[in-house]
């Protein structure tokens, strides 16, 4: 169920000519379509009182995109120094950001605590005594391990490196709260691209339990639990999507019973990145070499550098063809870029329209986690960003990298050391 109707009705129309004006390759978001599902999101949490939705900034980390989600009032997720600094770029402050690392540094926790500071999570219980001031509010990211089974991106909770064990939790609000802690979240993020609305639903239980054992435990309330990120989208044409109204009704039903055998419910919060972009981005490529050996290679002119999911995780991306509708699709191709990996290929043995040289390529959801995870191998140069806003222009909100951006780590004054 890659892009919406209505995404494609304002795009496709007017796409050669933006391709023409700006060049291929480029990614190019849709700004109706965030702010639709932006919109989605918050009716389906309606009923929490105090429901917040704090963007992943690595899924689509562009100053422009950062600005439409905090004029829809959402925070931000940060997990780098960069992150901060791009979401206090677009005025985020204090409790606006989320800062979630792992395997944080003093740098980074210098950097949390400056400009106003974060909503700081703490992703280990050692983490503690190296906090440099312990803030009020403090948040632990919990994981569940043999409790919760995991899903295939993030891999099972015993096995993945984040969050604080089961064991552990009680000790850390304990000695949170002795370095002068007075108010608590608690954090957890187990599944990613997950289209199942019952496993978030399950984690909003087990956050929920665990924060009533850790009340009788501890003897703290709860600010707010934080669900995390992953929800999924459908990558593949015919994969149900998730249900969201169904998670928005059952997680409000959890927080109901919380309240009435507690007195009080904390905020949801939830760090969707994939759920808010994915789906209204395009990456956008020309045709440029047809290669016949013992397959159909399509040559385009964007590599792996600016999507590299199918490469790392063998995700499907759906592709159209400009002008050449599905019911063409007579070829089996494979549609490549040109780095020297044979892995560089956004499509393998794909029924597409016959291609020639000039046609051009729509890779959809490439909104998160896409330009995002670019790199520099091959000396590949990432590619522009584009924004079609609501009114149908189009606006240029991250240029190509050059040459002179690859070298300029080469500029530098020359440094020896003795002995
Ligand atoms: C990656 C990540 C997210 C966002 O994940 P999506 O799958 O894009 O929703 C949220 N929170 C944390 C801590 C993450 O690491």
């Amino acid at each position: 169920m890659p892009m919406s109707q209505s995404f494609k009705d304002c795009l496709f129309p007017n796409l050669s000519e933006i391709a023409e004006y700006y060049g291929t390759p480029f990614h190019i978001y849709d700004e109706a379509g965030i702010r639709e599902t932006g919109r989605r999101l918050q009716a389906a949490f309606a009923h929490i009182p105090e429901f917040r939705e704090y963007y992943a900034v690595k899924a689509l980390p562009n100053p422009k995109i950062l600005e439409i989600m905090r004029s829809m009032g959402f925070g931000f997720d940060c997990s780098s120094v960069t992150e901060l600094v791009l979401s206090r770029g677009v005025g985020a402050r204090g409790d606006d950001i989320m800062f979630t690392s792992n395997n944080t540094s003093r740098e980074e926790f210098l950097a949390a605590e400056a400009e106003g500071g974060c909503i700081l999570n703490l992703d280990d219980i050692s983490l503690i005594p190296k906090v440099p001031e312990m803030p009020e509010l403090i948040s632990f990211r919990y994981n569940p391990g043999p409790r919760r089974i995991g899903n295939g991106i993030i891999g099972n909770p015993v096995e993945a490196k984040y969050g604080v064990s089961h064991d552990q939790i009680a000790l850390a609000y304990r000695q949170a709260k002795a370095r002068g802690a007075r108010h608590f979240g608690l954090h957890t993020m187990l599944a990613s691209n997950e289209l199942n609305y019952a496993y978030m639903v399950q984690t909003a239980r087990t956050l929920l339990e665990l924060a009533e054992q850790l009340q009788d435990q501890v003897g703290i309330t709860f600010r707010f639990i934080n669900i995390g990120g992953g929800l999924g989208i459908p990558y593949e044409p015919g994969v149900a999507p998730l249900d969201l109204d169904a998670l928005g009704r059952e997680i409000t039903e959890l927080f109901l019973a919380f309240n009435r055998r507690n007195g009080y419910a904390p905020a949801l919060f939830m760090e969707s990145g994939r759920y808010m972009t994915g789906p209204h981005g395009v990456l956008v490529v020309k045709a440029i070499n047809r290669k016949e050996i013992y397959r159909t290679y399509i040559g385009v002119d964007g590599c792996m550098n600016a999507l590299m999911r199918p490469a790392l995780y063998n995700a499907y991306h759906h592709i159209e063809v400009l002008g050449k509708g599905p019911e063409q699709r007579s070829e089996i191709v494979d549609v490549v870029g040109s780095l020297c990996e044979n892995n560089d290929k956004f499509a393998i043995q794909r029924p597409l329209p016959p291609l020639e040289d000039n046609d051009i390529l729509i890779i959809e959801d490439s909104g998160a986690h896409g330009h995002a995870m670019g790199f520099n191998y091959n000396g590949r140069l990432r590619p522009k960003e584009l924004l079609l806003r609501a009114d149908g222009s189009v606006d240029l909100i991250r240029r190509a990298e050059t040459a002179e951006d690859y070298f300029a780590t080469l500029d530098f004054v020359p440094r020896t050391l003795h002995f």
